[in-house]
């Protein structure tokens, strides 16, 4: 007998036909003697339906309470699933985050999770029950309810199999696995047999959305065997493992992109000691994580600062950031929301030299600008026009040999 969580999500949920899918699914695993913890995610579309309503009212709408409505999406899917189970003939029980609980810290929108008390699902399960747990939520130290950041069910799920030390973690989505990069808009992408902890964390942190950054984190962190398959095929998916030598072999072993971020310049800013420090401290108060930055050689003692954010915190950034410009004396501040950011990862760039040079190049034919750079160890990104990100996508895949297998 094992002990295996299984995360489905939005679109694996999305209509009554497919929660019973979902549903039979589960039974089989239960018949052959495992217990089983479901997550579930909101049913597709659901979470933007709910965010929606509330920026209907205002744009930036309370935190506490936009984390109160966006739970309710996962407990529409919990209900509905036990309510499925349950007419078909078998014991289930559905459970919120806050009555498990699973502990987080008090950030609305990305909390963290730090502790989940596994005694109620742990009682449940003895009793011969599926226990479909609501995936995204938490609850603070004061009571309050929270919200992990989108696509936050898969790290529930995550959390929830090392809390429980279970055998493993089936992350099921309507990919059948994890691609040298988005199948969805290179159809020449080629599905992984397996994939290490690192490169993945890389991946999903410079978009790969088939698996949040959390919950890579998580299974790194504490070892979680994460297959990552399709709910709508028997067929094996994708092994998420620690890393081997022979990984190192493959220089890149995929192609990322995010359009989720803003880009947000500063014009003269004052080039002297501390005004970085006094720059970025209230974004950091306000809990937003600032990711590239790049500042230009000083000209006059004045120096232009850019730097990207998260698209859903762009205008809050934009409210902080005009008041402390002001406050420094700096000339202007501009945004762009119509930014990309393109990425190769690969444990194999470590002991690798060129692979910058054959990226830009890459780009440079097909006459994509470059705006901004980084890079670390296993990856390199390039901040390009959104209009292009399809294309840049494609053409890193051809460069880099990602369409011919064993590249
Ligand atoms: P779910 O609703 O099941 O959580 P998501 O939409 O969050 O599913 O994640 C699955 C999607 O991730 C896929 O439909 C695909 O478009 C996207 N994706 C991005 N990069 C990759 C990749 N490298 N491999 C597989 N899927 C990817
Ligand atoms: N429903 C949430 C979202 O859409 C969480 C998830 O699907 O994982 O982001
Ligand atoms: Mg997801």
């Amino acid at each position: 007998m094992a002990l295996i969580v299984q995360k489905f999500g939005g679109s694996s949920v999305g209509s009554i036909e497919k929660i019973k899918n979902v549903a039979n699914r589960v039974i089989e695993y239960q018949k052959r003697g495992d217990q089983v913890v479901v997550v579930l995610s909101a049913m597709a579309g659901q979470t933007d339906h709910l965010i929606g309503l509330a920026q209907e009212i205002t744009p930036l709408p309370d935190p506490r309470e936009l984390d109160v409505l966006m739970a309710t999406g996962e407990q529409v899917s919990v209900a509905l699933f036990c309510i499925t189970l349950k007419s078909m003939g078998y014991d289930s029980c559905s459970l919120l985050g806050f009555q498990i609980p699973i502990y987080t810290d008090n950030i609305y929108g990305k909390a963290r999770i730090y502790d989940i008390d596994t005694s109620r699902i742990k009682q449940e399960l003895e009793k011969g029950r599926i226990v479909a747990v609501a995936g995204f939520q938490g609850l603070d130290e004061a009571g309050n309810i929270t919200t992990l950041g989108r696509g936050g069910s898969d790290t529930t799920a995550v959390a929830l199999a090392a809390a429980l030390d279970a055998d493993l973690c089936e992350i099921f989505t309507d990919v059948d696995g994890i691609y040298t990069t988005d199948p969805n808009i290179c159809p020449e992408a080629r599905k992984l047999e397996r994939i290490s902890y690192e490169e993945m964390l890389e991946l999903a942190s410079l978009g790969a959305k088939v698996l949040e950054i959390r919950s890579v984190e998580f299974a790194m962190k504490y070892n979680v065997p994460l297959h990552v398959r399709s709910t709508f095929t028997e067929e094996r998916g994708t092994m998420v493992v620690a890393e081997t030598k022979d990984m190192e072999k493959v220089i890149v072993s995929g192609v990322a992109y995010s359009k989720n971020d803003a880009r947000i310049t500063i014009k003269k800013v004052p080039d002297r000691p501390g005004i970085a420090a006094k720059l970025f401290h209230p974004l950091f108060r306000a809990g937003i994580v600032v990711d590239m930055i790049v500042q230009n050689t000083s000209e006059d003692g004045m120096t232009d600062l850019t730097f990207t954010v998260p698209k859903p915190d762009f205008l809050r950034t934009m409210e902080l950031i005009r008041d402390v410009a002001q406050e420094i004396g700096a000339e202007k501040v501009l945004g762009d929301k119509d930014i990309a950011k393109v990425s190769i990862v690969g444990v194999g760039m470590r002991t690798h030299a060129g692979v910058a040079q054959r990226m830009f190049e890459a780009l440079a034919n097909e006459n994509i600008n470059i705006m901004m750079i980084s890079t670390s160890e296993i990856k390199i990104s390039c901040v390009i026009e959104e209009k292009y990100t399809e294309l840049a996508v494609r053409v890193l895949h051809k460069a880099f040999g990602l369409d011919k297998d064993g590249s």
